[in-house]
C-alpha cells in the first residue's frame, strides 16, 4: 500500500483475482501534441470491470500483467498538447476510453469500434482510468456544457453504448422496443429509444426491485417472466402490450440465454433484434424463428462516430436523465467497496470519485 498523501498518481491497480492494490504511478506524459492530461473526477464501475476483477480475464483477454482498472470517466484538463485547439485546461469532459488506430479498414470506414488496434482502457494489456491522471487525444474527450456535472460526465460512457445499441436497431418514432436487461445500459437503452420516438417501451427482468424502477423511469410498461417456455412468455409479452404481430425491434442487454429466445419469439415478421449484452460466448438460438420471420439480426460493440456527442447531447437537452441512475459515490481510496457493492447488485450505478490531494 503506497502512502496516499505524497502520491503524485495514485492508481487503483488489479494484480490477480480479487487481488488489488493502491500504487503511486508516474503522471502520464503527453505522446503526441493532439494529446491532453485529464485530472479524473468521477469513475462509474461497469459489469466488465467488476468481471475482471472477479475472474482476471473476459474471454480471450487475459490480464497478465498488473491493470489499472475503469473506463467511464470524466474529468476537467490538467495540461493540453502543443496542437491541441477545442480544449483548453479547467475544461470539463466526458473521457471516451478507447483509442482506434485510425488506419485500419473499419477505421477508415468509418466504424472505429471495430479498429483492429484498439487500445480499449481496461481491457488487457492497456490500463484503465481509475487513476489521478489519465491522457487521451482531445478528439475523445467531450467538453460538458454548463448546466451538466462530472457525474453526469461519467455516464456518458454506459449512455453511449445504449446510444450505439439503439442506432444499431435504428428505432424509429412510433414503434414498438422491447429491453430485455434492466441494469444500467438497459434502462439507458429504454431512454434513448424514448428520445428516438418509441411509443412503446417495455422493459423486461427477473428482478422486481429493477423492474420498480424501469417502471417510472423511461417505459411504457414492465414485464416479468414466467418459469414457461420462451415461446409463451413471448405470447404473454405481446398480449400484455398490445403488440399484435409482435414488436418492431427487441434489445438484449442481458446476455442470458432465454431473454434471447424471448426476443427472437416477441419479435414480428420482418422486426429488428439486436445484441447488446454479454453473457455466454455460446447458446442455442431459435434459428429457424429468425428465418422465417426474416428478422434482422445485428451485434452491438461499444460505440463509434458520433455516438458520444449525442449522448452528450440527449442529456444537455434534458431527453435522457443519467442522474437517476447514480446510486451512490463511494471515495478512491474505497474504489474496492464500489466493486463489491456491484458485485451484489446494490444500486444502479456506483461512482467513485477521484483522487484528491
Ligand atoms: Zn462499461
Ligand atoms: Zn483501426
Amino acid at each position: 500500500m503506497t502512502s496516499t498523501a505524497t502520491a503524485q498518481n495514485l492508481s487503483f491497480v488489479l494484480e490477480g483475482i480479487h487481488q488489488v492494490k493502491f500504487e503511486d504511478r508516474p503522471v502520464p506524459e503527453l505522446k503526441n501534441p493532439h494529446d491532453v492530461l485529464i485530472n479524473v473526477k468521477y469513475t462509474g464501475i461497469c459489469g466488465s470491470d467488476v468481471h475482471y476483477w472477479e475472474h482476471g480475464s473476459i474471454g480471450q483477454f487475459v490480464v497478465k500483467e498488473p491493470m489499472v482498472l475503469g473506463h467511464e470517466s470524466a474529468g476537467v484538463i490538467s495540461q493540453v498538447g502543443s496542437a491541441v485547439t477545442t480544449l483548453k485546461v479547467g475544461d470539463r469532459v466526458a473521457m471516451e476510453p478507447g483509442i482506434s488506430c485510425r488506419r485500419c479498414e473499419p477505421c477508415k470506414g468509418g466504424k472505429y469500434n471495430l479498429c483492429e488496434n484498439m487500445a480499449f482502457a481496461a481491457t488487457p494489456p492497456y490500463d484503465g482510468t481509475l487513476a489521478k491522471y489519465y491522457v487521451l487525444p482531445e478528439d475523445f474527450c467531450y467538453k460538458l456544457p454548463e448546466h451538466l456535472s462530472l457525474q453526469e460526465g461519467a455516464l456518458m460512457e454506459p449512455l453511449s453504448v445504449a446510444v450505439h445499441i439503439v442506432r444499431q436497431a435504428q428505432v424509429s418514432p412510433g414503434q414498438s422496443v422491447v429491453v430485455f436487461g434492466a441494469g444500467p445500459v438497459g434502462l439507458l437503452c429504454c431512454a434513448v429509444a424514448t428520445a428516438f420516438g418509441a411509443s412503446k417501451v417495455i422493459a423486461v427482468d427477473i428482478q422486481q426491485p429493477r423492474l420498480d424502477f424501469a417502471k417510472q423511469y423511461a417505459t411504457t410498461s414492465t414485464f416479468m417472466p414466467s418459469k414457461v417456455s420462451a415461446i409463451e412468455n413471448a405470447e404473454r409479452l405481446r398480449q400484455e402490450n398490445d403488440l399484435g404481430a409482435g414488436a418492431d425491434v427487441a434489445i438484449d442487454a442481458s446476455g442470458a440465454e432465454p431473454s434471447v429466445h424471448t426476443g427472437i419469439h416477441v419479435l414480428r415478421n420482418g422486426g429488428t433484434y439486436v445484441q447488446g449484452g454479454m453473457g455466454r460466448s455460446e447458446i442455442h438460438f431459435p434459428i429457424m424463428a429468425a428465418c422465417s420471420k426474416e428478422l434482422t439480426l445485428r451485434g452491438s460493440f461499444r460505440y463509434g462516430s458520433g455516438d458520444y456527442k449525442l449522448a452528450v447531447g440527449l442529456v444537455s437537452s434534458g431527453k435522457v436523465d443519467v442522474k437517476k441512475l447514480i446510486t451512490g459515490t463511494v471515495k478512491f481510496e474505497e474504489a474496492e467497496s464500489a466493486f463489491k457493492e456491484v458485485k451484489a447488485g446494490k444500486g444502479i450505478k456506483t461512482l467513485i470519485a477521484g483522487f484528491d490531494s
